[in-house]
């Protein structure tokens, strides 16, 4: 048998250097994408980095990597940024408009890992330079996803999933045509509340919502994770990425998360990917991609696994999922609310206003008032959008008492 040629046209592009910016740098994914960079250390340069708040983290970061510009999105922190930077030859800047100047600095990719709809306007303005952008931002397509993958498309930009399920599926997806397609399976690995009893998920703690099973990450997402809010949100991030109805996209419970995504064919062949459950995993494939990279993740051992286990997720003790289907159904912003409202309940269960069964009515009571007062119309901008998101955060707001009396 004839050696295949290993795709010999494209080594002096790989031997090229890659420029890439990370947005949100300090938090779970912008830390495993810091690990990635510095194992590859001279095939990348980074060019930006941002955070919310940790300015020690931040400059730390921008030392370390030697950037170009740091930006910090609380402006009371432009004073300690300039300081911890002194000296160094590295511009700053502060606020939100600094974060979508780190982002729109020349680079040729961008991961954006800003938690929440925050990241949208800072994603945008990578996508709007045509940049690669790897995407883990997920509540950036829920809120706004097909004004976002419109704006991809105008500017030639290369959107990477950055998510391990979407990750997963990108990678699958590859083995056939878009026509060829007959269904999505995403797995969730059903949190840490998988076989609580309703009235226990009902009164859980934040601390043991915070416990996930298998991965460490942001808090926002630990939560999402443990109301399956975060499916639901990966439901419509699939919708926009792979442009998806809502009936082509499954979710399955599979608690040891080993399959991240399968992708059913008309010839009824699924296609899946597996991996340890490490993010630096699916993170590397959108670093290096097209080519692919030395990834440290552990090797994946079955033998040493056993067992795959698969259930069918529980709508009635994980409503949100079911409002994410019912969001994606509905169409126009209703997805925005969803996203927004479910932003807003997070905080106050974080916040200890309410109880953790109080998430998904607030969102269930957001998206009936969003619907009936116009609130939820469809966007024509991204404008619009974040016009749609506030208006949502103002009803979750207005909503929050009597949802938490409710619980009390
Ligand atoms: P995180 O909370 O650990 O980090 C968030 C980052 O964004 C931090 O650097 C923070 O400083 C910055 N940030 C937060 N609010 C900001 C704001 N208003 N303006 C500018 N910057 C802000 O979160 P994470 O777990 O890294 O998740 C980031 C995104 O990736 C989320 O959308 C999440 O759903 C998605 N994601 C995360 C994982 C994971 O394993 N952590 C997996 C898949 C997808
Ligand atoms: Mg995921």
């Amino acid at each position: 048998m004839s050696a295949v040629p290993l795709r010999t046209a494209d080594l002096g592009r790989t031997e090229r250097q890659r420029v890439v910016t990370v947005l949100g740098a300090t938090g779970s994914i912008g830390d495993s994408t810091m690990d990635l960079v510095r194992r590859g250390g001279d095939r990348f340069r980074v060019e930006a980095v941002t955070a919310h708040s940790n300015v020690e983290a931040l400059a730390k970061l921008a030392r370390e990597f030697k950037v170009r510009f740091a930006a910090i999105a609380d402006e009371s922190r432009l004073g300690e940024l300039r300081a911890a930077l002194a000296g160094t030859g590295i511009a700053c800047g502060a606020g939100e408009a600094a974060v979508i100047e780190a982002a729109a600095r020349p680079s040729d990719w961008v991961m954006a890992a800003v938690s929440g709809a925050a990241g949208l306007k800072p994603a945008l303005a990578a996508v709007d330079r045509g940049a690669t952008v790897a995407l883990a931002n997920k509540e950036c397509l829920v809120c706004a996803g097909e004004l976002f993958m419109e704006r991809a498309l105008k500017a030639g930009a290369q959107v990477l999933p950055a998510d391990s399920e979407h990750n997963a599926l990108f990678q699958a997806l590859a083995s056939g045509n878009r026509e060829e397609l007959s269904r999505v399976i995403i797995t969730a690995s059903g949190g840490p509340f998988r076989t609580w009893p309703v009235e226990a998920i009902e009164q859980a703690t934040l601390e043991q919502a915070l416990k996930h099973p298998n991965w460490t990450m942001g808090q926002k997402i630990t939560i999402d994770s443990a109301s399956m809010m975060n499916k639901g949100l990966e439901v419509i991030e699939a919708a926009h990425l792979f442009a998806l109805s809502a009936d082509e996209i499954d979710v399955l419970v599979h608690p040891q998360s080993i399959i991240h995504g399968m992708v059913e064919f008309a010839d009824r062949s699924v296609v899946a990917q597996l991996g340890a459950p490490d993010m630096r995993t699916p993170i590397a494939h959108c670093l290096g991609w097209p080519e692919r990279i030395q990834g440290p993740a552990a090797r994946l051992d079955l033998a040493a696994i056993g067992q795959l286990t698969f259930e069918v997720p529980d709508l009635k003790r994980f409503p949100g999922l079911r409002l994410a289907y019912e969001a994606l159904r509905a169409g126009k912003g209703a997805a925005t609310v969803f996203n927004a409202a479910n932003e807003v309940a997070v905080a106050a269960f974080v916040a200890r206003q309410i109880k953790f069964g109080m998430i998904a009515r607030l969102v269930e009571a957001t998206m009936a008032a969003a619907a009936s007062d116009g609130t939820a119309r469809a966007p024509a901008s991204v404008d619009e959008a974040l016009a749609i998101d506030h208006r949502a955060r103002n009803i979750a707001a207005s909503l929050l008492p009597q949802i938490a009396a409710k619980a009390s």
